[in-house]
């Protein structure tokens, strides 16, 4: 269990050790794309490498998922998930080995947010403006704190509009979706290749379309297509040029 901090705030980071090379000065990255693009793997790889915080956005939300579908919670009652959020606490908490762990109210929940249900919930809670709007606050808080990579859909357009260096991570959709359906395999969830597509259509749908920030790409973000790249190609990519812009 996480320890408690005196923080106000319910959202708290365990930061691992800070390249020297950043410590002088605060950088944000930040990784926007669809579901399936590679964000996850790439972004917490990338900030291994360069000795920084990742912060995986798309945990947060659902985190909250999660508590609004145990408490019985509507998924569009903007005045109730709002309240919900605010007695909420969520913990980011990173094992040795960069293992990233998600605690609800103390709770480890990392298993339990990959689940189908929630991803099937969790872009009608992501696109309600109160949640929004809160979530946004955690987010820049946490990413005050210290170097860090953020992934996402809003990163690089609304919560870190003036990051140092801004990706948008994207494939083909008949490759996100077998990413996406083989990963989850890999966890042991049942889940079709059928299925998979339904959800990644839908939430791609719900993401872009949603009037409070949706996924899009910030004008000035390096468009990176990951359909035909290995893991460690996109990797070195990003890398490349955030090296070429700290020289
Ligand atoms: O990244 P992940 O697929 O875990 O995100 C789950 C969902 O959370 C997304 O489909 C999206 O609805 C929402 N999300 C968001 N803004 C973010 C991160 C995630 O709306 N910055």
């Amino acid at each position: 269990m996480p320890s408690r901090t005196k923080e106000r705030n319910p959202a708290r980071l365990a930061v691992r050790d800070v390249n020297p090379k950043h410590k002088s000065k605060r950088v944000i990255i930040a990784i926007d794309g669809p579901a399936g693009a590679g964000k996850s793997t790439i972004a917490r790889m990338v900030a291994q490498k360069l000795g920084i915080l990742y912060i995986d956005t798309g945990a947060m939300y659902r985190a909250l998922t999660l508590k609004a579908l145990r408490e019985g919670v509507d998924c569009s009652d903007e005045r109730t998930l709002s309240a919900l959020l605010k007695k909420t606490r969520i913990d980011l908490v990173y094992a040795q080995d960069g293992a990233l762990r998600v605690f609800l109210d103390n709770e480890d929940v990392s298993a339990d947010i990959r689940k189908p249900q929630i991803t099937r919930f969790v872009s009608d809670v992501a696109k309600v403006p109160g949640v929004r709007k809160q979530m946004l606050l955690l987010q820049r808080r946490l990413g005050m704190k210290s170097s860090c990579i953020l992934d996402g859909r809003d990163i690089g357009t609304v919560v870190f509009p003036h990051a140092e260096k801004k990706f948008f991570l994207d494939a083909n959709f008949k490759e996100r979706v077998g990413r996406r359906h083989k990963e989850l395999q890999l966890t042991g969830q049942k889940v079709s290749f059928q299925d998979v597509e339904k959800d990644l259509s839908n939430r791609d749908t719900i993401d872009s379309t949603r009037a409070c920030a949706p996924l899009k790409k910030a004008p000035d973000a390096i468009y990176v297509d990951t359909t035909d790249m290995t893991i460690n190609e996109v990797v070195e990519t990003l890398l490349g040029y955030i090296e070429s812009s700290s020289r």
